[in-house]
C-alpha cells in the first residue's frame, strides 16, 4: 500500500508531462501552419499564441480538436473562435506592454488571456452569467492576475477602468457602441465585427487619434450577436 501511494503521483506526473509535450507540439503546428503562415508576424502576438493552453479553455470533449482551424462551441449556444482570428484580431490591436485592454464577450477567456500575456491589464465583460463565473474561475487556476472578470452587458463598456487603449468586441452589431468608442484611449485602437449579426459582417478598425476616430474596413468576418440585456 505504501508502495502504491508513492508511485500513483509519480505516475500521473510522467503522464501529466507526456501529455503537455503533444499539447506543446499540437499549438506550434497550429501556429506555424494556421497563423504564421497566413501572414500574422507580430512576434508578441505568435509567442502569446504558442503559449496559452487553449485545450484548457474548451469543453474537456472537444479537447483534442482544441488546436483545429476551427471555431468551437463552448456552451449557451456560444462558440470559442477560430485560432486564426484570435491571432488576427490580436495582432489588429497592437499590443504592447504597458497598455490597457478592454474586450466584450469574455466567452471561454482564451481571447483575454492571449491578451493579458502581452498588455499590462485586460477587463473583459460577459453578458452569459454561466460563462463569466467558468471563464472567471478558469482564469484564475491559469494564474492570470492581471485580467478583470465582470458579468454584465458590454455595450455600455466599462467606464471605471476606462480609458482603454484597445477594445475588442468578440460578438457582432449593425454598429459600434458608442460609449465604446468614449472610452478609447488617445492612439487608441477598437475592433468589431459590424454588419448584420445573424449573417456576416466585416472586421472594423477604429483609431482615435487627436480625439478624431478614423475608420478601416477590412475582411468579411461571422461572430455570435452581441446581445442587450433587457
Ligand atoms: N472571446 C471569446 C469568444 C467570444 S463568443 C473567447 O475567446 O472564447 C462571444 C461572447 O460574447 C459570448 O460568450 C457571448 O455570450 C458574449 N456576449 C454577447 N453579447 C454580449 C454583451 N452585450 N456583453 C458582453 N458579452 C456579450
Amino acid at each position: 500500500m505504501k508502495n502504491f501511494l508513492l508511485i500513483l503521483p509519480l505516475f500521473t506526473l510522467v503522464s501529466l508531462s507526456q501529455e503537455d509535450t503533444r499539447y506543446i507540439q499540437a499549438r506550434d503546428l497550429m501556429v506555424n501552419s494556421q497563423i504564421a503562415a497566413r501572414g500574422i508576424s507580430d512576434p508578441a502576438t505568435l509567442q502569446a499564441m504558442r503559449k496559452v493552453p487553449r485545450h484548457l479553455f474548451v469543453p474537456a470533449r472537444y479537447a483534442a480538436e482544441a488546436y483545429s482551424d476551427r471555431p468551437l462551441p463552448i456552451g449557451y449556444n456560444q462558440t470559442i473562435s477560430q485560432p486564426f482570428i484570435v491571432a488576427y484580431m490580436t495582432e489588429l490591436a497592437r499590443p504592447a506592454r504597458g497598455k490597457k485592454a478592454l474586450e466584450i464577450g469574455t466567452g471561454s477567456g482564451y481571447q483575454a488571456a492571449v491578451l493579458a500575456e502581452i498588455v499590462d491589464t485586460v477587463c473583459t465583460i460577459e453578458i452569459v452569467p454561466e460563462l463569466a463565473l467558468e471563464s472567471e474561475t478558469r482564469l484564475r487556476l491559469l494564474g492570470y492576475r492581471n485580467i478583470l472578470t465582470r458579468y454584465g452587458d458590454g455595450y455600455q463598456g466599462w467606464p471605471e477602468h476606462a480609458p482603454f487603449d484597445i477594445i475588442l468586441v468578440t460578438a457582432a452589431a449593425d454598429h459600434i457602441p458608442q460609449p465604446l468608442k468614449d472610452q478609447l484611449a488617445e492612439g487608441g485602437r477598437l475592433i468589431m465585427p459590424v454588419g448584420n449579426p445573424a449573417t456576416i459582417q466585416q472586421l472594423i478598425v477604429l483609431t482615435k487619434r487627436k480625439g478624431k476616430i478614423t475608420e478601416q474596413r477590412l475582411e468579411a468576418v461571422r461572430f455570435v450577436p452581441l446581445r442587450r440585456l433587457k
